[in-house]
């Protein structure tokens, strides 16, 4: 596969770009593959992507009944950041996000990392209590946050209105290094890396069934063929619990839609991401102009993958005293995706019941942000049996009580 260079765009631009080749080969599936990941999402491409770079494994498939980066992925609000509670948390999340740093020189392809910024203002007394005890967890964690006052939120959003009256600013918690990335660009860009490395990507193939010989997972059964694997790796967010049933499990995960809509493009106007966790919104500015809006959680169960008006008008609404300005703007579209919640809202990066078979998922309303991390770790469990980045967030934790209560930081945002 050709190398991205700015001399490979020079030399297309003199041959009307007609030299470029596809960023990532669409193959047939074969019978058999050493390990099979199921979900053609960030975290699933991500996993083969460094299984293949740190253990030098490739007769791998990634399996996607869709298309490539069209679940959550291609879905979320992008933003990025490691300011979580619980140590363990705070370790897979800042791995993370310090993979992201590089992750464009990684691929060879531009994932518009933006390391602008994100804040989580404090609108109560007790938000502001649990953010100072996070900026002093993340002190002892190494994860570089600090608290800062109402003046300071004014100065780096000056749309902002901190005044109240219901909720005014009290000050947030701030990431400097946090930001957003381009998310459909860092599952093609993991694609075309897998692919570069042998690895097949299979789009529009969905497993509808797993296949196990002697306690051990055996094949998968596609709707494309039968495809044996000595390993499996289940990465399919929203889908966990049918795809767990198929393997004869099953997983404390509830399956919820999550929306988002986006305004009309206006001028820049705030060039951080600010997250209002009290009242339920968040919002960042994109490339194109476009303020992007997020909320909360649908507040039942369900497997649709779309918007709705309520939530526009119920999230707008919850944003407009702090945000006055949003109330003159058009809402362009909304959309929805499937996320995969937790009780403790923390993921689950796992060995499950059936052996060889491995799940990564329970990522919920925040797991863009750990895609490259997650990928890392889940490929050493995958290819070791363990990873100290996975240990604390088997499947065992809810056996034993020991839950990684990630409320305060992953509860409402992302
Ligand atoms: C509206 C919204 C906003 C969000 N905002 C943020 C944010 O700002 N920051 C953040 O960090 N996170 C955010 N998230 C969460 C984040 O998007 C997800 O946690 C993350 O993308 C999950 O990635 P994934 O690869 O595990 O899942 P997905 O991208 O959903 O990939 C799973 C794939 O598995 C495939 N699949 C399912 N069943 C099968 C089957 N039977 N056979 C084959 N393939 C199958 C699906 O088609 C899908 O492509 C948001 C999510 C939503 C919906």
């Amino acid at each position: 596969m050709k190398r991205y260079s700015a001399f490979a765009i020079a030399r297309e631009a003199f041959r009307q770009h007609s030299g470029w080749a596809r960023a990532w080969a669409s193959p047939e599936p074969r019978n058999h593959y050493d390990i099979v990941i199921v979900g053609a999402g960030g975290h699933g491409l991500a996993t083969a992507y460094y299984l293949g770079k740190r253990f030098g494994l490739t007769n791998i498939a990634v399996i996607e009944k869709g298309w490539l980066g069209g679940g959550n992925t291609g879905r979320n609000t992008t933003i990025i950041r490691s300011n979580y509670l619980q140590d363990p948390s705070a370790a897979l999340y800042e791995k993370s996000r310090a993979l992201y740093e590089t992750l464009s020189q990684d691929l060879n392809y531009n994932i518009m990392f933006s390391p602008r910024g994100v804040m989580m203002l404090a609108q109560t007394e007790a938000e502001k209590r649990g953010y100072l005890r996070t900026e002093r967890a993340n002190a002892l964690q190494g994860v570089d946050t600090r608290f800062i006052q109402p003046s300071e939120v004014q100065r780096l959003v000056p749309i902002i209105n901190i005044h109240g009256p219901r909720y005014p600013v009290l000050g947030a918690l701030w990431q400097e290094r946090a930001g957003t990335a381009r998310h459909d660009a860092v599952a093609w860009g993991l694609a075309r890396a897998c692919s570069a490395m042998g690895m097949h990507v299979i789009e529009q193939c969905a497993v509808t069934g797993v296949e196990s010989a002697n306690g051990a997972v055996s094949a998968v059964n596609t709707t494309r063929g039968r495809i044996t694997c000595g390993k499996l790796g289940i990465v399919v967010a929203g889908h966990s619990g049918a795809l767990a049933d198929m393997a004869g499990f099953r997983l404390p995960i509830e399956s919820v839609a999550l929306q988002a809509l986006v305004s009309e493009p206006i001028k820049p106007c705030m060039d951080v991401v600010v997250m209002a966790n009290t009242v339920h919104g968040y919002l960042s500015q994109s490339d194109k102009g476009e303020m992007v809006i997020g909320g909360g959680a649908d507040g039942f169960n369900n497997y649709t993958q779309r918007g709705s008006w309520h939530h526009v008008e119920e999230t707008v609404r919850a944003l407009v005293e702090t945000f006055p300005m949003l109330s003159r703007l058009k809402m362009l579209r909304q959309w929805g995706g499937i996320v995969d919640m937790t009780g403790d809202r923390s993921p689950i990066l796992s060995k499950t019941p059936l052996e060889n078979c491995f799940i990564n998922c329970g990522w919920g309303t925040g797991g863009f942000k750990a895609t490259p991390g997650s990928g890392w770790a889940m490929a050493e469990l995958m290819a070791k049996g363990h990873s100290p980045l996975t240990d604390a967030f088997s499947l065992n934790r809810f056996r034993e009580g020991r839950f990684i209560d990630e409320s305060v930081a992953a509860g409402v945002a992302h």
